[in-house]
């Protein structure tokens, strides 16, 4: 049997959105890009890249292109609506005014997945530490709820991403996250005099601290299982392959309209 190519969120297919989270394999590109690399700015082929993006849709049932920007780890909104692109802009967080599939890529970040589903709006957020430290993710429950949501029904769910047992951080990124959220600090630990930070737990925080009901909150991402840089069969990681490593790519639909 064919290895799997993604994860899909449970939670948000129960309230009709698509909720994927790429893994590593099934994909055409060849080290150090094998093989579901989605990134075209790697270093990788760019036709492979997009031969991936092809391969994941289908798998995953999607008709349509995700909406995509170019992500620096900030908390900028673009707003996107109809058919879906590569848009030149700089953005963090990507809103599906719509339904139409928005996407952020990652290698070790945490992706974070939101969906308004009585309004049948989403969200993908590109949360690294630095992206955490500006709570990108209560930028985007912000932005759900101006456009007409309610953070008390939102549905969200946090993907792979390096966990507390690899993502060591020095003593300055340790002081700008325990400043985030109110319980940041319960999510970092000191080991042999070195800090490690739990980028899903501390965002699932966040998005509690913004309004949403706890159980409404799905962790793949944060457990040792699915940490990106432990397991290199699955996933790529940026912390332990460098520049040159692939991405993946999560993205959210709802499903009218993907
Ligand atoms: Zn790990």
């Amino acid at each position: 049997m064919p290895e799997a190519c993604f994860i899909r969120s449970p939670l948000l297919e129960k309230h009709g959105f698509h909720g994927i989270f790429s893994l590593r394999n099934g994909g055409v590109s060849q080290a150090p890009f094998a093989s579901l690399n989605l990134a075209d700015n790697t270093g990788d082929n760019p036709d492979n890249a997009e031969k991936n993006l092809n391969i994941l849709l289908c798998k995953a049932g999607l008709n349509s292109m995700p909406h995509r920007a170019l992500q620096i780890h900030g908390q900028r909104i673009l707003n996107c609506r109809g058919a879906g692109k590569m848009h030149p802009q700089q953005a963090d967080i990507l809103l599906s005014e719509d339904g139409s599939p928005v996407a952020v890529r990652v290698a070790d970040c945490t992706p974070i997945l939101i969906a308004d589903p009585l309004n049948k709006r989403c969200v993908a957020v590109h949360a690294g530490w630095r992206g955490t430290a500006q709570t990108v993710a209560a930028h985007a429950i912000e932005a759900l709820q101006k456009a007409g949501g309610n953070p008390q029904t939102f549905i969200a769910s946090i993907g792979p991403c390096i966990g507390l047992c690899c993502f060591e951080i020095g003593e300055e990124t340790a002081a700008a996250l325990s400043l985030c959220c109110d319980k940041a600090a319960k999510h970092m630990t000191q080991r042999n005099g070195k800090y490690f930070a739990d980028l899903a737990a501390i965002n699932a925080q966040q998005l509690q601290k913004s309004g949403m009901q706890r159980q409404h909150i799905e962790c793949i991402g944060g457990q040792q299982e699915n940490c990106t840089c432990c397991h290199a069969a699955q996933f790529f990681s940026y912390r332990r392959d460098g520049q040159r490593s692939g991405r993946h790519l999560a993205i959210v639909a709802a499903k009218t309209a993907a």
